[in-house]
C-alpha cells in the first residue's frame, strides 16, 4: 500500500519553462548584489558552487554548509556583506519571478487528494535552494505549505537529485519502504531515478525534462490535470 506521496515542485505541481526560470533566477540574484561584486564572477560561483553541491556529498555535511563552502572558495567575499542581500532578495525581490510560472488547480487537487486517502504528502523538490524560495514557490502554486508532511530544502537535507541517497533520506524521515512510496515528477532523471530503489514514479508529462534522452521508465505517465484522478484511484 502507498503511504506516502512524494511530489516534486518544479514543472511538476509549479507549470514552468524552467530554463527560462532559472535564467530570470539567476540575473535576478545577480542584480540584488551587483553593489558588492560584478555580475560574471558571482554568477560563475553560484553555477559552480551548486554543481559542486550535487555532484560531491560529504558524510554528515547538509546541502547548505557545502553550497557556500564551495561558493565562498571561488569567490571569497565577507559572509557579512553577501548574506543579508541574499536574505533581502528572497523576502523582497523573488516573487517578481512568479511570471515565469503558471498556476493549475489540479496541483493543489492533487495534493489534496492525498490528504483526503489519510496518506502523507511530502515536497521532494530538489534540495537546492533556501526554505524561504521554495515556500514562495508552494504559494504560487496555490498550495498551502502545511499541506505537506516535509519539504527538502538546502537546510535539511545531504543529497540532491539524482543522487538514490536523497530518496533514501526522505523514506526514512517518513519511516517507510521504497514500495509504501510514490513519487511524482516531471524530469526523466531527477524524478524518475526513485524507481531504481523500488520507489513507485508518476511522469507528469505538462512540462517534461529529459536532458540526456533516457528512456521513460515511469509506472505512470500523465498530464497534470489527469493527475488528481489517477491520485485517488491508486490510494484507494
Ligand atoms: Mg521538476
Amino acid at each position: 500500500m502507498i503511504k506516502v506521496v512524494c511530489f516534486d515542485l518544479d514543472g511538476t505541481l509549479l507549470p514552468m519553462d524552467q530554463g527560462r526560470f532559472i535564467k530570470g533566477y539567476i540575473e535576478a540574484l545577480a542584480a540584488k548584489v551587483a553593489s558588492v561584486t560584478p555580475a560574471q564572477p558571482f554568477i560563475n560561483a553560484l553555477l559552480e558552487a551548486t554543481a559542486a553541491m550535487v555532484m560531491q556529498p560529504e558524510a554528515g555535511r547538509k546541502n547548505e554548509e557545502r553550497f557556500w563552502r564551495q561558493f565562498y572558495r571561488r569567490l571569497p567575499l565577507p559572509e557579512n556583506v553577501l548574506k543579508p542581500l541574499i536574505d533581502e532578495f528572497y523576502r523582497q525581490d523573488f516573487d517578481r519571478l512568479q511570471k515565469e510560472t503558471c498556476t493549475a488547480a489540479a496541483a493543489a487537487q492533487a495534493v489534496k487528494a492525498v490528504k483526503e486517502a489519510g496518506r502523507t504528502a511530502v515536497l521532494a523538490t530538489n534540495p537546492l535552494f533556501p526554505r524561504l524560495a521554495v515556500e514562495k514557490r508552494v504559494a504560487w502554486a496555490g498550495i498551502a505549505i502545511e499541506e505537506f508532511s516535509h519539504i527538502t530544502t538546502y537546510e535539511s537535507e545531504y543529497y540532491c537529485k539524482p543522487d538514490v541517497r536523497y530518496y533514501q533520506d526522505v523514506l526514512a524521515r517518513q519511516n517507510v519502504l521504497p514500495e509504501e512510496c510514490l513519487m511524482v515528477g516531471n524530469d526523466v532523471e531527477e524524478d524518475l531515478v526513485a524507481g531504481t530503489i523500488g520507489v513507485q514514479t508518476v511522469l507528469v508529462t505538462d512540462c517534461l525534462i529529459n536532458a540526456k534522452g533516457l528512456p521513460e521508465k515511469a509506472d505512470h505517465k500523465v498530464e497534470l490535470q489527469q493527475l488528481p484522478a489517477l491520485l485517488q484511484d491508486l490510494l484507494r
